[in-house]
């Protein structure tokens, strides 16, 4: 939240090749998928415009074909298709299914109740909500996010005791339709979690939505428990903040060194600029949100090689925050949030010019009363308020995130070997990255979830 690699063996999973055959023999009628097809044919898509993550560039009429949930081939003209499906995008803007490095599908946080805020929000979802409740909930909030043409999270916490993994598998065994989900269980934190102002006797309840680490020795121990949970990824606090304690560099360090044992990246909330040097210091793979930066530690990311992950709220995400707060003093409000602009544009700006890997992610916890998918994208939109241009953008949706979660090659790209993770917009997205909400077709390893170009 906000106040705040290893490659999953699941996706790595080669696929058997007597499949391959079987498959290649069953292609036999020209047909378009219907929604919930799972391509095991040869399908053929045609793209008007694709996006190339890696040439950062729009190419114009692309073949891609799919065959078992992979891309086997793009081409500037199609070969002879031998009775594949045909699906006709060519009136659209076809790209790889976007990538969030930053959600929690199992916590939802509702704006303008008495007594709302993100502990007391925290604390209700622990009390009176339960792990079963919210993975259920997180099921249908994932569903959103495949439905606006995410097709990759990356939850970190927020998730209970490992119900973020639950929902993992069962997106993946099929179950429930959503993202591939990338997941880190209960977040590292120091005493207290994100909870602040609990008495002393409830303290303890921190423990059930993160994990409080005292000492190296224990943090060492928290990577391990968390392996063997199945996690894709550790999630640390060098901050609690809205809460006050603070995990120290040696603790962090013992727990990159830990989790880089077994090839596990780390992704560290850090708001301040004292947290996020402390967790670049200690060597952690990413650092989410930093609101504030110095130019020495711009420097020290840079030297290190640490993505940032800008968790930016958008213009309209915020007046939607500020009505729905029930909030009165519009004049303050006002110059509160061109303030908070005017900052983070100076920190993605500087973020820019420093050459320092930009992977993008929504942070979407807020209860803005619509798909939770759709104010997801809305980070995005916030990049180009702060001064970032389209194609930068959908890098950082693509390929920078693809190399964040370290799932390079397989998601962020549509070239020969990657998961058929395929969508498509309706309208000009070289003059205006919010035709991302267009969205027209979702491919998701080869299954069609949307379907609303014309004529199909
Ligand atoms: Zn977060």
């Amino acid at each position: 939240m906000r106040s705040p690699q290893a490659s999953s063996p699941r996706m790595s999973r080669p696929f058997p090749a007597f499949l391959l055959i079987l498959s290649a023999a069953a292609a036999l009628h020209p047909q378009a998928l219907a929604i919930g097809e799972q391509a095991s044919r040869t399908t053929v898509i045609k793209a008007g415009r694709l996006f190339d993550s890696e040439k950062g560039a729009f190419l114009d009429n692309q073949y891609i074909t799919v065959q078992n949930g992979r891309v086997v081939g793009v081409e500037a003209s199609m070969k002879d298709p031998k009775g594949a499906n045909i699906i006709d995008l060519g009136k659209y803007t076809v790209l790889p299914g976007l990538i969030d490095c930053h959600t929690h599908l199992l916590f939802l946080e509702k704006i303008g109740r008495q007594g709302s805020g993100l502990s007391s929000e925290s604390v209700a979802a622990l009390v009176f909500e339960g792990d079963a409740l919210r993975a259920l909930h997180g099921a249908a909030r994932a569903k959103t996010f495949l439905e606006a043409g995410i097709t990759t999270v990356q939850d970190l916490g927020n998730g209970g005791q490992f119900a973020d993994v639950a929902l993992r598998d069962a997106i993946e065994d099929g179950s429930v339709d959503g993202s591939r989900m990338r997941v880190s269980g209960p977040g590292l934190s120091a005493e207290g979690g994100q909870l602040p102002g609990l008495l002393y006797r409830h303290l303890p309840l921190a423990n059930d939505e993160y994990r409080i680490v005292r000492g190296v020795d224990d943090a060492v121990a928290a990577v391990r428990e968390h392996l063997v949970m199945g996690v894709d990824v550790i999630k640390v606090y060098a901050d609690s903040a809205p809460n006050v304690a603070r995990l120290s560099v040696a603790e962090m360090a013992a727990i990159v060194k830990e989790a880089h044992r077994y090839g596990l990246r780390v992704s560290a909330h850090a708001v301040s600029d004292t947290s996020v040097r402390d967790a670049a210091l200690a060597g952690v793979d990413s650092v989410e949100h930093a609101y504030s930066l110095s130019d020495e530690t711009i420097q020290l990311l840079k030297e290190k090689n640490i993505f940032v992950v800008p968790t930016l709220l958008s213009s309209d995400s915020l007046a939607r925050y500020v009505e729905l707060s029930g909030e009165v003093d519009k004049d303050v409000i006002k110059k509160q949030l061109q303030s908070m602009h005017e900052r983070n544009r100076d920190v993605l700006q500087r973020l820019m010019k420093n050459g320092i890997a930009i992977a993008s992610g929504s942070d979407e916890y807020l209860d803005l009363n619509m798909p939770q998918g759709q104010s997801a994208k809305r980070v995005l939109y916030a990049y180009a308020e702060c001064g970032m241009g389209v194609l930068d953008i959908l890098r950082t949706t693509s390929i920078n995130a693809a190399k964040q979660l370290r799932l390079e090659n397989k998601v962020g790209v549509i070239k020969t070997g990657s998961f058929a993770d395929i969508i498509a917009v309706e309208g000009s997205l070289e003059k205006d990255i919010r035709v991302l909400d267009n969205i027209r077709f979702v491919m998701k390893g080869g299954k069609v979830y949307v379907d609303s170009s014309a004529g199909r």
